[in-house]
């Protein structure tokens, strides 16, 4: 395979994926570009209202029977699906660079956490056991059951368009549900090629449908009564003001995950060499779209010795990453997915530095290995004298951006951390198992790491979050997923 070989080839039109069959959709036809090239690379329709509603019927229809086939044998269509996955491995993982932009090894690693969750949701006849109890009184037994719901609308971000869905789908479709996925309209292929593997591996038609579509088809899923539930994974604004508040109106469950703007906390006392490079994939990797993405420094301590050594090994650092092709193995940043994104992140900078930040590395004309436009790239960018009530902090860039503020003490640094209005995933980089545990204990955040800049959780673990990042109760993945989509039903019994 050439190295930089593309798996999208002319411009295909991204179909809907609905009761088992490849429909045309209706509406506007959007272009999906390539942000490496600026080349649009397939179309996708902006499905209607009708489209919505005929898949959320065919859901409806397949959940009959669906919810009568045992667990066990539900979990080996997720079985067939992990096969394929896994043979489909490094083309599912280009088509995301392709669309995204990101870098072949961040793409493998988000088929790699997708496929996890498909791996975990296998163990679903041990996973949605209740529990029993006998002689609750004299002669009377009690058992729980966990009974799947219904039709579930799964809706997702431009950032992971693979991996995403797959926090959600497996849980839901192995507790005995039907789902209809809406990709995110900015990078749908990723999830029209899973849906190709879905029906290879011979799921009923009807359990697992893709309608894409922007507002119109995430509406039609918030207003439509045979909807039992969403989860969505998006920014802030949309999740807080749009989908939690209607969903909490139509009476559905709802696992609402948002934005961020994380802290990284460094104390003196951390493994230097460690840290840096944790810092440089928590701030750079993915060109900083990731929700689990560092975007604040707190470099702790009044120690202008240990600051300056720092900083002048971070900055280093970062002024080496290579930009570029992400399908180029050697690259080690891609670009950021669209010209509005950038100009968006280009404000960002301009606005921190009429609050008095100061550039310490510039990124906005970057060094683009390999001759393509700079159109949607930047190269990593480091403002220092940020305070914690600049806009760069209080509200999510989403690029690769690091904003340095400076604590006195670990107190401090927890104050900034608790204050701000997300609380997604912090970190802290230190030698001391005292200061460590102090802050997990008093920072209020979904996700905490501890010398892990990316604090991602396994598929085992629930993907958490806290307010401001998240809404809602139970979280996607593992157990919590599980719980999400099941609802538990008891059964008091007694034989007179
Ligand atoms: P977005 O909110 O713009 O879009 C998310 C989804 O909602 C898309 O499918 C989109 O079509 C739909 N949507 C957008 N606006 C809508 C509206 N007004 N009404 C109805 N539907 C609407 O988010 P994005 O830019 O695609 O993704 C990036 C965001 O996702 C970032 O904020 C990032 O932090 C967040 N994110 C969060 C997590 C997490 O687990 N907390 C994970 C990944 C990404």
């Amino acid at each position: 395979m050439a190295i930089l070989e593309e798996p999208v080839k002319g411009v295909p039109k991204i179909k809907n994926y609905v009761d088992g069959e490849w429909v045309e959709s209706k509406g506007e036809v959007m272009d999906v570009v390539n942000p490496l090239t600026c080349e649009t690379i397939a179309q996708v329709g902006i499905s209607t209202r009708e489209e919505i509603d005929d898949a959320i019927q065919a859901a409806k229809e397949a959940y009959v029977d669906w919810r009568r086939t045992p667990p066990v044998a539900r979990c080996r269509y997720l079985l067939r699906l992990g096969q394929l996955l896994e043979e489909n491995f490094e083309e599912l993982s280009r088509v995301q660079t392709q669309e995204h932009g990101k870098t072949i090894d961040e793409s493998r690693g988000e088929t790699r956490r997708g496929i996890e969750n498909v791996e975990v949701a296998c163990g679903i006849p041990t996973l949605m056991q209740g529990a029993s109890a006998e002689d609750i009184a004299s002669g009377i037994d009690e058992y729980l059951m966990r009974v799947p719901l219904g039709v579930f609308g799964i809706i997702s971000p431009f950032n992971f368009p693979f991996m995403i869905p797959l926090w959600s789908a497996p849980y839901a479709v192995a507790t005995g549900n039907t789902v209809v996925i809406k990709p995110t309209e900015q990078c749908p292929i990723s999830q029209s090629k899973l849906a190709e593997l879905v029906d290879e591996a011979g799921f009923p038609p009807g359990v697992w449908n893709v309608v894409n579509g922007e507002k119109t088809v995430v509406n039609g899923m918030l207003e439509h009564p045979d909807i039992k539930g969403i989860t969505f994974v998006g920014s802030t604004p949309t999740g807080r003001d749009v989908i939690f508040p209607k969903c909490g109106a139509t009476g559905k469950r709802s696992i609402v995950q948002c934005g961020a703007s994380n802290m990284m906390v460094v104390m003196p006392d951390c493994n230097v060499r460690g840290t840096v490079p944790a810092l440089m994939t928590s701030f750079f990797g993915n060109a900083g779209q990731r929700c689990l993405a560092g975007q604040n420094l707190i470099v702790v301590g009044e120690d202008d010795g240990f600051y300056n050594e720092f900083m002048e090994a971070v900055t280093a650092t970062a002024k080496e990453i290579i930009i570029g092709n992400g399908l180029d193995e050697s690259v080690q940043m891609g670009p950021v997915k669209d010209v509005q994104k950038k100009e968006r992140i280009l404000g960002y900078i301009e606005s921190g530095l009429k609050d008095g930040a100061t550039l310490r590395l510039d990124g906005r004309k970057p060094n683009v290995v390999g001759g393509y436009p700079d159109t949607c790239f930047l190269g990593p960018t480091i403002m220092e004298n940020v305070r914690p009530e600049m806009r760069v902090v209080t509200e999510e860039i989403f690029g690769p951006t690091m904003g340095v503020i400076r604590a006195k003490d670990l107190d401090e640094a927890i104050q900034i951390c608790n204050d701000n209005p997300y609380h997604n995933a912090d970190a802290i980089f230190t030698s001391s198992g005292k200061d460590a545990r102090k802050f997990q204990y008093e920072v209020n955040c979904g996700s905490i790491g501890i010398n892990i800049g990316i604090v991602a959780p396994m598929a085992f673990f629930p993907f958490s979050g806290m307010s401001g990042s998240f809404y809602g109760i139970l979280h996607t993945q593992g157990k919590e997923a599980v719980r999400f989509f099941t609802e538990s039903k008891v059964c008091i019994h007694r034989w007179i």
